[in-house]
């Protein structure tokens, strides 16, 4: 169930329902590949008010297996996460280096880093994995071309991701996301979209983009796409998650993403914050008293200087990855309430202009 609840120009506000919570939109989900949001704990989290994340269920189905996670009740249990969880289909790991063997008409072969052993992910045992991992939202199995990709491949990438969202099993338990591919080509992005809009999803996702391609051509196919897909459905751009990149597809109409952008800066030691982009790794930090970022509440910031941080990441302690990753985290969460209430009150525009000059 998405309702929405404001609107300001091509941006809306909504609530998307789920079995473990109501989610306000747009919303930012801190990315849990491997069944953890490294470095933070699920208290951690809950100090940051995350309500929701993403795991990957190709990641989880070969390690830990789900006989493990089934043995603890599912995901949410294993991890002690009682927010909403959304898990991917494995269909992006066919562009990263490590697990894909090949793609027919029937789905995927995937092999195992771990013990080389081939798996065949149809769109059924996708849902089937993802069912049994307990995620409130499945991606469905889609077929991710990389960049840049021949308009041959990208053409292909979208007849073979039309053909497994036919098959890809809707149910009530959980909801059933569909994912638009087309690459950088318009008319392959319009076509994923129409082929999608008819098939009866809870949501969509916009896949295949922020992998290399200039941000100009990301945010015209973004445009493309929102301007087709359901209004009544949420939109969800995979993998983006820089604050300007957020603010420019809120725009479009997007209302969910995801993105390790706060996680992994935040281990590389660089914070996001109210006055734009820090790395901490700098000697001008060396002496610096004040707190990371002064408009935020977070535990790092009411507790911690500059300088003190500025120590753990030159010393490369996990203290340090730790206290940044959460900042960042909680930086994302809090953006991500200021652009609600912009929407709510018709401000996003000058919000974005304000964004511009920090960020
Ligand atoms: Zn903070």
């Amino acid at each position: 169930m998405f309702n929405i609840t404001a609107e300001d120009g091509g941006a809306r506000t909504g609530i998307l329902s789920t079995a473990h919570g109501e989610l306000r939109t747009p919303f930012f989900m801190p990315v849990a590949t491997k069944a953890t949001v490294k470095t933070l704990t699920p208290d951690d989290l809950k100090s940051c008010d995350v309500q929701v994340l993403i795991s990957n269920s190709l990641h989880l189905f070969l390690r830990p297996g789900l006989e493990v996670l089934e043995a603890h009740g599912g995901l949410h249990r294993f991890m002690r996460f009682n927010g909403a969880i959304f898990t991917d289909s494995g269909g992006f790991q066919m562009i990263r280096k490590g697990f894909f063997v090949g793609a027919d008409r029937d789905g995927i072969t995937f092999r195992s880093p771990y013990d080389g052993k081939k798996y065949k992910f149809t769109p059924e045992f996708s849902k089937e994995v993802q069912m049994r991992i307990g995620s409130d939202v499945a991606m469905m199995l889609d077929y991710c071309a990389e960049y840049p990709a021949s308009y041959d491949e990208a053409k292909k990438s979208v007849y073979f991701t039309t053909l497994w969202a036919e098959r890809f099993p809707k149910n009530t338990e959980q909801l059933s996301f569909g994912i638009v591919q087309g690459s950088v080509y318009e008319d392959l992005r319009e076509k994923s979209a129409k082929d999608l809009a008819n098939m009866d999803f809870d949501g969509y996702g916009i896949g295949g983009l922020s992998i290399g391609e200039p941000k100009e051509v990301m945010h015209r196919m973004v445009e493309i796409v929102t301007g087709i897909l359901p209004e009544d459905k949420p939109r969800y751009l995979m993998g983006v998650g820089s604050p300007l990149d957020i603010i420019e597809s809120v725009m479009r109409g997007v209302d969910i993403f995801d993105s390790v952008f706060p996680t992994r800066n935040g281990r590389h030691g660089t914070a996001i914050t109210s006055r734009g982009m820090l790395n901490l790794r700098k000697a001008e930090f060396k002496n610096d008293e004040s707190p990371l970022d002064e408009d935020c509440s977070c535990y790092t910031c009411e507790n911690f200087t500059r300088s003190y941080l500025h120590h753990l990441i030159r010393e490369k302690e996990i203290l340090g990855m730790h206290l940044l990753s959460l900042h960042n985290v909680c930086f994302m969460i809090e953006f991500m309430k200021r652009i609600r209430k912009e929407i709510e009150q018709g401000n996003l525009e000058k919000f974005k202009k304000e964004m511009e000059k920090i960020y």
